[in-house]
C-alpha cells in the first residue's frame, strides 16, 4: 500500500478504512520508517513539531476493588508497590507546582479505585481550585467511574480534562476486566464530555489482543471524538495475572503509534506508559507520531527522568509544547 497517498487522502479530510488500519498493523517492517512518514506529515500539520510534556500524580495508590489483570493496583495483584490513601490537597498542589517547574502542560491527578470517594473527589476538587487559579498548567484528573454531578463539580473546580481509558477492544476487554465493562467506561467518557471536560481516553497495546482489537480501539476513540489519546505499551509487572505476557516489540508498537495517527489525526496522541522499556532507543521515533508524552515516570513505575527526555526530543529536532489559553 501507499502510505504517503493514505496520508494525503486523510488531510483531505478522509476517514481512514478499518482495512487501511489493518494494513499498516500488518505491513512489513521495512515499511516503519514510510508508515512513520505518513504519520508525521500528518502531526506536522496539525501540531508542528511541538511535544506536549505531562506529569502524571498517582494521589491514591493501590488497594482497588478491581480486577483489572494489567494493574498492579488491584487489590487481587500481589506487585510489590507503594499502597497509600489519597493525599492531601497541599501534596497535590505541591505536585503540580514541580510538573509546572519542568515545564509541563499539564498536570493529572490520578487515584486508584472503581469510582471516587467523597473524600477524593473533595480533595481534588480543593487543589484543583487553587492550580487552576495561581497557576499556569492545565488539569486533567482520573478517578474512575463518575456521576453527572461528580463530574459537573470538576469542571467546576477548574479542571478541565477527565481521563478514562477503554483500555482495548470491547471484544477482548472481558478478558482483561470482570468487574466492570467496557461499556460503562463509555459511558463515564460520555458524561465528562457532558459536563463540557474534555476526554483523555486510550489504552494499553500487548495485553494478548488481536490486531483486530487494536485497530477497533483506535476506532472506537475517533467514534467517540476524544481530544487526547494515551496509548500505554505493556510493560507486564511481576505479581499481576499478565505478568508472564511476552512484550511487544519497539516497531511493532511503532506501527500501532503511527495507526492510531492515522485513524485520529487531530487527537493529542501521547506514548504513555511502557515508553522507555518497549521502544528503549527507538523512541525518537515515536514522535513522528505522537505529540505528547509523559515525563517524570508513571503511576508504579519510573520512567528515565525528564532531563533525558528533553535531551531526546530536542535532538530529534522537536520542541517544547506550551500551555495554551
Ligand atoms: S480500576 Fe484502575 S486502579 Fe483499579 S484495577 Fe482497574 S486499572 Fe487498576
Amino acid at each position: 500500500m501507499n502510505w504517503n497517498a493514505l496520508a494525503d487522502n486523510v488531510l483531505a479530510g478522509q476517514q481512514v478504512s478499518r482495512a487501511e488500519a489493518l494494513a499498516m498493523l500488518g505491513a512489513p517492517d521495512d515499511d516503519l520508517l514510510a508508515l512513520l512518514d505518513a504519520a508525521f506529515r500528518i502531526r506536522r500539520n496539525h501540531f508542528g513539531r511541538k511535544v506536549n510534556l505531562h506529569v502524571i500524580r498517582n494521589a491514591q495508590s493501590g488497594n482497588c476493588s478491581e480486577d483489572c489483570s494489567f494493574c498492579s493496583q488491584s487489590a487481587r495483584s500481589q506487585a510489590e508497590i507503594e499502597r497509600y490513601a489519597m493525599e492531601s490537597a497541599d501534596a497535590l498542589i505541591v505536585g503540580a507546582q514541580e510538573a509546572a517547574e519542568v515545564g509541563a502542560v499539564k498536570y493529572c491527578m490520578v487515584t486508584s479505585g472503581r469510582r471516587p470517594s467523597e473524600q477524593v473527589l473533595t480533595a481534588v476538587c480543593a487543589a484543583a481550585g487553587r492550580i487552576s487559579g495561581d497557576m499556569k498548567i492545565k488539569l486533567c484528573v482520573s478517578l474512575g467511574s463518575l456521576t453527572d454531578e461528580q463530574a459537573r463539580r470538576l469542571k467546576a473546580a477548574g479542571v478541565t480534562r477527565y481521563n478514562h481509558n477503554l483500555e482495548t477492544s470491547r471484544r477482548f476487554f472481558p478478558q482483561i476486566c470482570s468487574t466492570h465493562t467496557w461499556d460503562e467506561r463509555v459511558a463515564t467518557v460520555r458524561r465528562a464530555r457532558a459536563a463540557g471536560l474534555e476526554a483523555c481516553c486510550g489504552g494499553i497495546i500487548g495485553m494478548g489482543e488481536t490486531l483486530e482489537d487494536r485497530v477497533d480501539l483506535a476506532l472506537a476513540l475517533r467514534d467517540l471524538e476524544v481530544e487526547a489519546i494515551p496509548v500505554n505499551l505493556f510493560n507486564p509487572r511481576a505479581g499481576t495475572p499478565l505478568a508472564g505476557r511476552p512484550v511487544l516489540g519497539a516497531i511493532e508498537a511503532l506501527k500501532v503509534l503511527a495507526m492510531f495517527r492515522l485513524v485520529n489525526p487531530r487527537a493529542e496522541l501521547r506514548a504513555a506508559g511502557g515508553r522507555e522499556a518497549i521502544l528503549g532507543l527507538m523512541q525518537p521515533l515515536a514522535l513522528y507520531a505522537v505529540n505528547s508524552i509523559f515525563t517524570q515516570g508513571y503511576l508504579t513505575t519510573a520512567g528515565q527522568g525528564t532531563n533525558r527526555d528533553l535531551e531526546m526530543l530536542t535532538q530529534a529536532g522537536f520542541e517544547m509544547g506550551q500551555v495554551e489559553g
